[in-house]
């Protein structure tokens, strides 16, 4: 037991002997000791008085010294309402520091509770996405954010990807939004300026358009005047010592038009997102086409097995598909020697639509493939040399498959053979009967 409530237990006992003493001095005893115990009662409920009125606004009202257990109450209210002030200071600057440092941000913060609504957003969200504070918070942020893209990313669940849409306050303005779930159903919209990012992406697509366009007229030029040269550098033409060197420029000049060509066909795919013409492609005539034109090129050297399932056609871009199925069948040719087996498949089951081109070539390292669809990316670029191909066939493959919502999957094995599988979505079939 504490020194005060010893004290206490001292002071209650006196208390009650000197109410004692009275009563049996005066007389009616009980009278006396319950008079002395209404008292000491009264001041104990005083003192609660007290305790409850200053619980109720501690910032204003002080507390009193207080005596006897008292005074062990009232220093322990004190102490505990200094550290409860102490750590309210703390947490004050933290937020203050924590606001301080998110309006400091160029990205937009966006705070959702349960229900799409706005609970808090930076100084970012009023430049980015025109938000006004307070007026806004407590909003639907759909209502706000008007896009499609947003609304049906924002209610998928799946946020495992960013989307891209224009500012609400600027369309010109292009973000980049990233949606992360957190706590208890709540959200946090991060939403990023890349306008400046897809201006220089352009930049970059139109110099190198202009640039492949700009080449395109000199080297015609020039390969006419090597062709011309050729037919003259014969056994008995007056070029003759110069066979091996024409032969070589009419090579590399035909590849040089190749690289060229395939550059312009990469910007036109890019330039095309969203604005191309779709239409539906009959894919089983077209391939039966181009398996043919692939037979044609490499005569006997493969055989080449097509399964194509007879009325499953698919919405898009003809062109840019026909692009897709030639480049994986001519390098299926390009990679598999003399002898070997290309299968073609174009099918469906209930959740998409597939073509595969499987080889029984040279196959392909497994640390080469993520990075085959970059352009200019060679797995041996001796043989690049040797085989004549451009480097972009599988860039332009991986950029039309984005376009109509598909995906590239390449299994492979060295010296065994590789499968190259575009996945296109559902929603792009049309059968006909
Ligand atoms: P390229 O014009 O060199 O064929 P691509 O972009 O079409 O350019 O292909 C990139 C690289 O991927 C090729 O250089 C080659 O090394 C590899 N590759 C593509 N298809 C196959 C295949 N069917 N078998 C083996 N390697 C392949």
């Amino acid at each position: 037991m504490s020194f005060a409530w010893q004290r206490e237990f001292t002071r209650l006992g006196s208390w009650l002997i000197l109410w004692l003493f009275l009563g049996l001095l005066f007389g009616h005893v009980m009278t006396w000791l319950f008079v002395g115990s209404s008292l000491y009662l009264g001041w104990h409920l005083l003192q609660i008085y007290r305790l409850s009125r200053w619980l109720r606004d501690p910032k204003q009202l002080e507390l009193p010294d207080g005596t006897g257990v008292w005074e062990d109450v009232y220093r322990a209210f004190r102490l505990l309402d200094r550290r409860n002030r102490r750590g309210q200071q703390r947490l004050e600057n933290m937020v203050s520091q924590y606001e301080a440092s998110t309006a400091a941000l160029p990205d937009a913060i966006v705070v959702l509770d349960e229900n799409g609504h706005i609970a808090w957003f930076n100084e970012a969200g009023v430049t980015l996405l025109g938000f006004r504070s307070p007026q806004d918070i407590g909003q639907r942020v759909v209502n706000l954010i008007r896009h499609p893209t947003f609304a049906s990313h924002l209610q998928s669940g799946d946020y495992g990807r960013d989307i891209e849409i224009p500012s609400p306050i600027d369309s010109d303005y292009r973000l980049s939004v990233r949606i992360i779930p957190y706590g208890e159903d709540q959200r946090l919209v991060i939403a990023r300026d890349i306008s400046q990012q897809k201006r220089l992406e352009q930049m970059r697509r139109d110099f190198v358009a202009n640039a492949s366009h700009e080449l395109r007229t000199p080297l015609t030029v020039l390969r006419g005047y090597l062709d011309m040269m050729a037919e003259e550098a014969t056994a008995k033409g007056p070029l003759q010592p110069w066979i091996s060197p024409i032969n070589d420029m009419v090579r590399q000049s035909t590849r040089m038009g190749n690289i060229i060509e395939d550059l312009l066909k990469l910007a036109r795919i890019e330039s095309n997102a969203g604005s191309a013409h779709h239409e539906t492609v009959q894919v089983p005539a077209l391939l039966n086409k181009l398996v043919d034109e692939a037979k044609a090129v490499t005569g006997d050297a493969h055989a080449i097995h097509l399964e194509a399932e007879e009325g499953l056609n698919i919405h898009g871009h003809l062109t840019e598909i026909q692009s897709i199925f030639s480049n994986l069948i001519q390098n299926a040719a390009q990679y598999t020697p003399a002898g070997g087996d290309i299968r073609v498949r174009w099918w469906s089951d209930g959740a998409g639509m597939y073509f595969t081109v499987s080889d029984s070539g040279i196959g392909i390292d497994k640390k080469h493939i993520p990075r085959l669809t970059e352009r200019f990316y060679r797995v041996d670029p001796s043989r690049f040399s040797r085989t004549g191909g451009t480097g972009l066939g599988l860039a332009i493959v991986k950029h039309a498959l984005e376009h109509h919502g598909g995906r590239l999957e390449i299994t492979s094995e060295i010296s065994i053979g590789s499968q190259f599988t575009c996945h296109f979505p559902l929603e792009r079939l049309r059968r006909l009967a």
